[in-house]
């Protein structure tokens, strides 16, 4: 199994929001999306990042806001479905995407993949399906995003059956097992976004990597335990669930310093995994 990290384009935002303590200086943040290359079920997907279609989701009003308040830019970057042509697949050849949450920077690239399985929370799923306009655009949902024959290719992850955890993973004890070989664990990061998902990949000499999406902007402020500044809170969905999980996060890195943390909107982890990847057993 072989792990790699892609960029389709960055979002600006404050340090000081991201991260406590940090500079009022606004930053370029990658927006990643993950390839695993599994032995038995082929190319999976973990969220899509960007693609055009977040200009085309976001040219009218109210969805414009998304695109004023978190300007992005995706010029010069490959989307999903280019980069799956750039590792020398076809976007046909992606047979799961695992979402770890319906926010516009994870799923512009979810209508490219016709043969993709949809991985998701169906709880998330609900929380988000029904909203439009502006109650949208303030759970940074954009509709148009989300394909027509969502329903018809989902795979909720709540019937996938569950599993223990290897002990190294404490404090995180059960996951779903989404592939029925232990390869790849879900477990529930709430907060950020109601019912977010994140997966353990099984690593090698024992030591799983964890896909953490947006638990935290980076694993920086998991290792210096610095929670997001107090405004940043407006933005997520529940925040007494986000400091439980980036206090679960914490106390996972504090018990387990070498586990990789990887952050969709993490440098580090696009320089860990973004070149020749991580190999898995
Ligand atoms: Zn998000």
């Amino acid at each position: 199994m072989k792990l790699t990290m892609h960029c389709t384009g960055t979002c600006k935002q404050l340090e000081s929001l991201s991260m406590r303590g940090g500079k009022w200086k606004s930053i370029a943040f990658p927006g990643l999306f993950a390839m695993i290359e599994h032995p038995s079920e082929g190319l999976i997907l973990f969220d899509t990042g960007y693609s055009p279609r977040f200009a085309e989701a976001t040219r009218r009003l109210p969805y414009a806001l998304y695109r004023w308040t978190t300007p992005v830019d995706t010029e010069g970057y490959l989307s999903a479905a280019e980069h799956v042509k750039a590792a020398g697949y076809v976007p046909e050849d992606v047979t799961s995407v695992i979402i770890s949450h319906f926010h516009g920077d994870h799923i512009c690239g979810l209508g490219d993949f016709p043969n993709a399985k949809l991985i998701c929370s169906k709880a998330g799923y609900e929380s988000v399906a029904a909203l439009k306009g502006l109650a949208a655009v303030k759970r940074a949902v954009l509709p148009d995003l989300i394909p027509p024959d969502f329903e018809a290719r989902a795979s909720w992850v709540e019937q996938c059956p569950e599993a223990d955890l290897p002990a190294v993973c404490r404090p995180f004890e059960r996951g779903r097992d989404l592939f029925g070989d232990g390869s790849v664990t879900a477990v529930d990061l709430s907060g950020h976004a109601a019912h977010q998902i994140g997966v353990f990949l099984r690593g090698t000499d024992g030591t799983p990597v964890l896909l953490g999406a947006d638990a935290s902007w980076s694993a920086q402020a998991v290792r210096e335990n610095r929670l997001p500044s107090p405004p940043a809170f407006i933005l997520f969905d529940g925040r007494r669930d986000y400091k439980r999980t980036f206090g679960n996060l914490v106390e996972l890195q504090r018990r387990q310093p070498g586990m990789r943390l990887l952050f969709t909107h993490c440098a580090e982890a696009w320089e860990l995994c973004g070149k020749e990847g991580i190999e898995l057993p």
